[in-house]
């Protein structure tokens, strides 16, 4: 990759943005004539859900300055939201200067659920499933043979015994968790398929009944990680010194890791990066969505999913840790043109290799929110970009939208009133 190419990226118009990704070499100029095959024919769309009506299209850009593991990477996000892509551009370029994100990534192995319930007795029933174990594997692994040709598949077994409850009038439930390695792919289908395989002889060995047998969200075995190390003359901003930026990140830190009312907002602004290059990539942003949230509770209490911290050598540290069951193949991936277009432009060889850029995506982004927060407000960058929007929503078009983003950035009220009476008066004056 040649940067030099996307010096001042956000001033080019759309045509010299592809031109410069070409000039860099991260993609080729067969790109440029497919980006306007990147929306979704209405056969493909037919194909993919029911009763398709129409296509609902995000802006699809481009994240630049990531440095994950000594690799540079130019990253796909579709979201409707102004500012997340410059914030995690912004956060990425001083990460990179620091030496960029070292990720960490698990191996990849999803969680599948059958749920018995009925089970005349419970030591009996785990005594026969543990002595059965491997003729469980294999039951499964038969349900999906080419999975296991790759060298995947069912992997191991755990049963699991929930009590009943009786204020929340609940039932017990034994349920058996399957451990599959979906290598490439998120695994769902794979997973389903083998947990229907095996439910009526884990019936058959617990005298129980099956009340559903489907994969877990809650992917605990699948966890990406990803660090960044920050000295303090690199976080100076307005009048605040790097030590008190450190020190005000810090805090914020801290009251995500504490307080759910903060956690909650302090994970969607993790989750406004991670969702869009998810959405970008193809993946299920739903999946990935309510398996963070789940784990930012993994301690009992729901907390921010990222920590920072102050190093021995007073630099700023950086951590976030989610689960990221994300595919390279598998789903929409592979059929969908702009999740192909997002591939080429990340260049990344494997599922695990997407996690990567996904969580430092995450890292860049919480940086960037908390940066501004603890500082300038987020109000100042968010609402510059938010201008436009309401310009927009305020019925200007062409010339006119940049012109009432501009005065409402200078005006006390930023809102659509104001977008309107501002219109109002570009109009008036031009007739
Ligand atoms: P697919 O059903 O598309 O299966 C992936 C397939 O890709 C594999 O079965 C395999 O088929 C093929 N493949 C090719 N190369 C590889 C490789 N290197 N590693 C692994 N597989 C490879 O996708 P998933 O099973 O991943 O399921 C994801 C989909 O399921 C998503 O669309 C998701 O929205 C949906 N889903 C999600 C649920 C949830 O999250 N709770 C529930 C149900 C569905 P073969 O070996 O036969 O060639």
């Amino acid at each position: 990759m040649d940067k030099t190419h996307l010096d001042k990226f956000y001033k080019k118009n759309h045509a010299e943005r592809m031109k410069a990704l070409i000039a860099a070499d991260i993609l080729t100029s067969d790109d440029l004539l497919l980006t306007d095959a990147l929306h979704l024919t209405d056969e493909l769309a037919d194909n993919m859900i029911e009763n398709h009506l129409a296509n609902y299209e995000l802006p699809l850009g481009a994240a630049l300055n990531f440095l994950v593991d000594g690799k540079e990477y130019v990253v796909p996000m579709a979201i409707e939201e102004p500012s997340v892509i410059a914030a995690a551009s912004a956060g990425a370029k001083i990460i990179a200067q620091a030496g960029g994100f070292k990720t960490t990534i698990s191996d990849r192995t999803m969680i599948g659920q059958v749920a018995l319930k009925d089970i005349p007795d419970l030591t009996v029933a785990k005594s026969n499933l543990v002595q059965h174990k491997k003729a469980i594997l294999k039951k499964a692994n038969d349900a999906h043979p080419s999975i296991v040709a790759r060298g995947g598949g069912a992997t191991d077994l755990f049963v699991r015994f929930i009590e009943a409850d009786n204020e929340a009038a609940t039932p017990e439930f034994l349920v058996v968790h399957l451990h599959v390695s979906t290598l490439e792919a998120m695994g769902a289908n794979i997973i389903n398929t083998m947990l229907e395989g095996i439910t009526a002889y884990l019936e058959e060995l617990t005298g129980g009944t099956a009340l559903m047998s489907i994969l877990s969200n809650y992917a605990t075995e699948c966890l990406a990680s990803a660090v960044c190390q920050i000295p303090v003359d690199l976080l100076k901003k307005n009048d605040y010194t790097g030590e008190e930026v450190r020190d005000r990140l810090i805090e914020a830190s801290q009251l995500a890791y504490v307080d759910p009312y903060r956690a909650v907002t302090h994970n969607k602004g993790i989750m406004n990066g991670i969702d869009a290059v998810v959405l970008a990539s193809g993946n299920d942003w739903r999946a990935i969505s309510a398996g963070a949230h789940a784990y930012a509770s993994h301690s009992g209490q729901y907390r921010s999913l990222s920590v920072w911290k102050k190093a021995d050598n007073g630099d700023l540290i950086g951590q976030l840790t989610l689960p990221l069951p994300v595919g390279s193949v598998g789903g929409s991936i592979s059929i969908h043109p702009a999740a192909q277009f997002s591939k080429r432009l990340m260049g990344y060889q494997s599922a695990k290799e997407l996690e990567a850029v996904i969580v430092s995506v995450g890292l860049a982004q919480n940086f960037s929110a908390l940066k501004a927060l603890v500082t300038e407000g987020i109000q100042k960058g968010h609402m510059g970009l938010q201008a436009r929007s309401l310009a927009i929503s305020a019925g200007a078009s062409g010339n006119a939208i940049e012109k009432v983003a501009e005065q409402l950035k200078q005006s006390k009220n930023m809102n659509l009133a104001t977008a309107k009476a501002l219109l109002q008066e570009i109009l008036t004056l031009e007739e």
